[in-house]
């Protein structure tokens, strides 16, 4: 019996002739051919007009911080607690001062009606996390940011090749950002993209790309002098990654199917168990196109959670925790949070388990692994 790993980075074997060019062109720094390559192709992809390629998702976010702050005034922005550090961070960073909402115990997207709750007039942003391959309830959110006059920056790291309706996801407020780490789908080791959904902010937002330089005016002679205009940051990744991310652009619809076959695998071998009320996994919307990024299930109880995890580990398959919540993190507490103002979020991460997902293992790994999960319950 081999043993199923958490995740294993994708590989389509073009990356490294791609790279091979790169040495060619003799053209390393960035923003070159591949980079270019990229950011049409994820512009088709997302259906958007307006994307910058970055080293991060992390960057993406940092960006669109940068574009919301106003340093002369104090400005808030509500983050869900359950999400990766950087939804935070980044804005933590450009100095505004976090608000942490809810996630709902259904699903663990945020919860609309506690950000309703937490908007003040220092309100400047909202950041719904689309986690886990599924999405936040973007259309309320949508609605309650207009009503309040508020921008929306999508945190969909995980979200890259997911629609809703006929919208992909981080196309719905004013930026969406995506990773390309290698723990996502689609990946060159360290990646991201901006894009830049409000066109009010496109021209300012490739400044701050560019180390805040017109650089880009002047390559097109329509600025002639080189000259310092934002306060920027180096933010995007060299041609070497560009070119083997473009590799994996090409190749995201066999990526999505081989990945779709696990996640079916998933849904069908824990169905029993569902409906027995021992595990639960979200029912995904009809109008709803998952990217199949992740398979993540929750117990009713730490306990539960932890005896499962010890137990696929002790028949070497690898499950992992979700997020350690950011409110009641050393950081979060330094703002001043109190670790139980977020009650329910505080709970449910505590019982939540992602299961191996990714294009080296197979379908009949996933029902192994479902099996051994009912195995745990038998005894029960
Ligand atoms: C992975 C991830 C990030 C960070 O992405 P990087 O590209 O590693 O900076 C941010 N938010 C969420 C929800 C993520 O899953």
């Amino acid at each position: 019996m081999t043993s199923i790993k958490f995740n294993e980075p994708y590989i389509t074997d073009k990356e490294i002739e791609y790279i091979k060019d790169v040495f060619l062109e003799r053209r390393f720094y960035g923003s070159g051919k591949y980079t270019h390559l990229c950011e049409e192709k994820i512009c088709s992809i997302t259906r958007s007009r307006n994307v910058l390629l970055t080293d991060s998702c992390t960057s993406a976010l940092e960006i669109a911080a940068l574009l919301l702050r106003d340093f002369s005034r104090r400005q808030e922005v509500i983050v869900p607690s359950y999400t990766f550090t950087s939804s935070a961070s980044a804005f933590a960073r450009a100095g505004f001062e976090i608000v942490f909402c809810e996630v709902n115990e259904s699903d663990l997207m945020m919860d609309v009606e506690d950000v309703r709750a937490k908007i003040t007039e220092d309100t400047v942003a909202i950041v719904p996390v689309h986690y886990g391959g599924l999405c936040a309830d973007i259309e309320r959110i949508c609605e309650l940011a207009k009503e309040n006059n508020i921008f929306i920056v999508e945190d969909g790291a995980q979200a890259f090749g997911a629609y809703l309706g006929e919208k992909h996801l981080g196309t719905f407020g004013d930026f969406g950002c995506f990773s390309f780490h290698e723990t996502k789908n689609v990946h060159c080791g360290l990646g991201g993209a901006l894009v830049v959904n409000n066109q009010e902010f496109s021209e300012k937002a490739r400044h701050i790309w560019e180390r805040g330089t017109n650089r880009q005016e002047v390559l097109k002679g329509l600025a002639d002098k080189y000259s310092w205009v934002e306060i920027g940051g180096s933010f995007y990744p060299s041609e070497l990654q560009a070119a083997f991310l473009f590799a994996q652009l090409e190749s995201i619809d066999e990526n999505m199917s081989s990945r779709k076959q696990i996640y079916k695998a998933y849904q069908l071998g824990l169905a029993d168990l569902r409906s027995l009320g021992k595990v639960w996994f979200p029912d995904i919307r009809d109008d709803y196109q998952t990217n199949y990024h992740a398979f993540f299930i929750i117990f009713d109880t730490e306990l539960t959670t932890d005896n499962v995890r010890k137990f696929l580990l002790s028949k070497e398959v690898q499950a992992f925790i979700g997020y350690v919540p950011l409110h009641s993190s050393p950081v979060g507490l330094k703002m001043g949070n109190s670790p139980d103002s977020l009650p329910k979020t505080e709970r449910i991460a505590k019982c939540i388990l992602r299961l191996p997902l990714h294009n080296n293992m197979s379908a009949s790994e996933a029902m192994r692994v479902c099996s051994i999960i009912g195995e745990y319950f038998d005894d029960k």
